[in-house]
């Protein structure tokens, strides 16, 4: 057994995906290794983001399925949505996939602190519950990321506002609700609660949402929140807040372009921001950018020698699998002589609206600004399904190709299932696909996905006049 000179080889500061992945495959290479977690393992994926969210996106779906299904022949009468049932059966869930990433830390013999750490120096971390204090050999930084809001001196009455942290705790629907933000929890709330009933309106600073997402795929969100009867605002922000203590709908929002809008609930969905202020950085000398992020390299070392950072707190790509590979490359590198770093190129990644977005690669402008020349395939159709059911939404697909040898740099789904079609077109993407690839792959046959291999005409752009 090796002598430690500090308490523990490895500390990792946050139990959520990446910090826990780190941590687990550490201990079990059998480094000595603890972690802390103010609030509870498993971090914003888990506790207040892509779990519990899915599963406000599945509830909301099953209202209009039941509607639709009047087309394939079936009645549904007395249909009615309970928050309650489904909020407590949503916690439990929550609950239960917390204890599992609680037992598998402990499991692979990592020592668990429910408090939270903040630096002391490089090498020593006080525990704020219990005011002891630790050193670690290697220290983690895996604290992820917060809803961040204007202040109230930006957006007065601000404080009457919820975010993504609270959104999940609501007793009750909203009878009107009113969403600040063009991003991907803005988009993905409105349509769970739009789908659940409820009154909704989104208010955003631009023309279009999804800013950075393909153009074609920013049209067909923005016209499908439309289409699910969201009230879209744009190219306004909140110029305040009022509480009417008497009224049935009490916050009153001033637009900045003059008029308002009521509302019970506000949701600010304005982006998110690294977790690190009182970690106590300075203390370690670990460098911030002005956001607050911590700057690390392609090996997720910070500019400290001993000290590491993954997953939302490096504001690289803020999703879950990326702080998970993240943290698996770190603990293999330092921990199992087996030196690789992630590659955040063509990462997969999806938008729950309804339909929802899946999408890998370079948008066109994008692929045009590095590439150059680029050909364009693009399809927007009916899918079979919708024949019959009365939805009139649609299926948009565009694959981008580089004009000098095919090569697919961009893969862009707005409708069902393109989450679960975009993850399996990401590999082929990832292993250098070319579109006589996708040619020469035998269609499936009835399906919405067969489409992309079937797209043989270069979309060529209309011209008018
Ligand atoms: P985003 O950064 O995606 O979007 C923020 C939105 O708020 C933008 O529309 C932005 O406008 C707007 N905004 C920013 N500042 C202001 C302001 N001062 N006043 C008014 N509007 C403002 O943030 P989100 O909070 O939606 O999500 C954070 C991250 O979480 C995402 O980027 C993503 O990485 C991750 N996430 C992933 C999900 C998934 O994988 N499905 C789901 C949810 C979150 P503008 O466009 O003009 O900048």
């Amino acid at each position: 057994m090796a002598e430690h000179a500090y308490d523990f080889d490895l500390f990792v500061i946050g139990g959520g995906s990446g910090g826990v992945r780190a941590a687990r495959l550490a201990a079990i290479s059998g480094a000595k290794v603890g972690i802390a977690e103010e609030y509870r393992m498993g971090g914003t994926c888990v506790i207040r983001g892509c779990v519990p969210k899915k599963f406000m996106v599945y509830a909301s779906r099953y209202g209009k399925d039941i509607k639709k299904a009047a087309g394939y022949g079936w009645t549904a009468e007395n249909v009615s949505y309970d928050h309650g049932i489904f909020a407590a059966a949503m916690h439990a869930e929550v609950d239960r996939l917390s204890g599992i990433y609680f037992r598998n830390l402990k499991n692979a013999g990592v020592e668990i602190y429910e408090e939270r750490a903040e630096f002391v120096d490089a090498h020593t971390l006080r525990l704020k519950g219990s005011g002891k204090t630790i050193t670690a050999e290697k220290i983690l930084i895996a604290v992820g990321g917060r809803p961040w809001r204007p202040s109230p001196e930006e957006l007065p009455g601000v404080e009457h506002a919820i975010t993504s942290n609270e959104v999940f705790h609501l007793e009750e629907l909203p009878k009107h609700i009113v969403i600040a933000g063009g991003g991907y929890i803005a988009v993905e709330f409105a349509h769970v609660f739009a789908g659940l009933g409820v009154p909704t309106c989104l208010v955003y600073r631009g023309e279009e949402v999804l800013r950075g997402f393909d153009a074609d795929v920013r049209t067909a969100v923005h016209e499908g929140l439309k289409d699910a009867g969201v009230r879209v605002i744009t190219g306004v922000v909140f110029d305040r807040i009022d509480k009417r203590d008497d009224a049935d709908l009490p916050l009153r929002i001033t637009l900045s372009e003059g008029g308002h809008i009521d509302a019970d609930v506000v949701l600010m969905a304005v982006g998110r921001r690294p977790n690190t202020e009182g970690l106590g950085c300075e203390a370690a000398g670990v460098a911030l950018d002005g956001q607050g992020a911590v700057v690390v390299d392609e090996w997720s070392k910070t500019n400290v020698a001993n000290i590491w950072a993954v997953g939302d707190v490096t504001d690289r790509v803020a999703l879950t699998p990326v702080a998970i590979r993240e943290g698996h490359a770190f603990a293999e590198t330092e921990f199992y002589d087996k030196p690789w770093h992630f590659d955040h190129a063509d990462i997969p990644t999806a938008v729950f609206t309804q339909p929802e977005v899946g999408t890998v690669g370079l948008s066109e402008s994008d692929a045009r600004k590095a590439h150059g020349a680029v050909d364009i395939y693009k399809t927007n159709f009916r899918p079979m399904k919708n024949a019959l059911n009365g939805d009139t939404s649609r299926i948009m697909m565009k694959i981008v190709v580089r004009a000098s040898d095919e090569r697919v740099l961009g893969v862009h789904i707005v409708g069902d299932d393109a989450a679960e079609i975009i993850q399996a077109v990401g590999i082929a993407v990832k292993m250098g696909v070319t579109k006589p690839d996708f040619d020469r792959t035998c269609a499936l046959h009835p399906s919405a996905a067969e489409e992309l291999v079937t797209m043989r005409t270069k979309w060529v752009p209309e011209v008018t006049g």
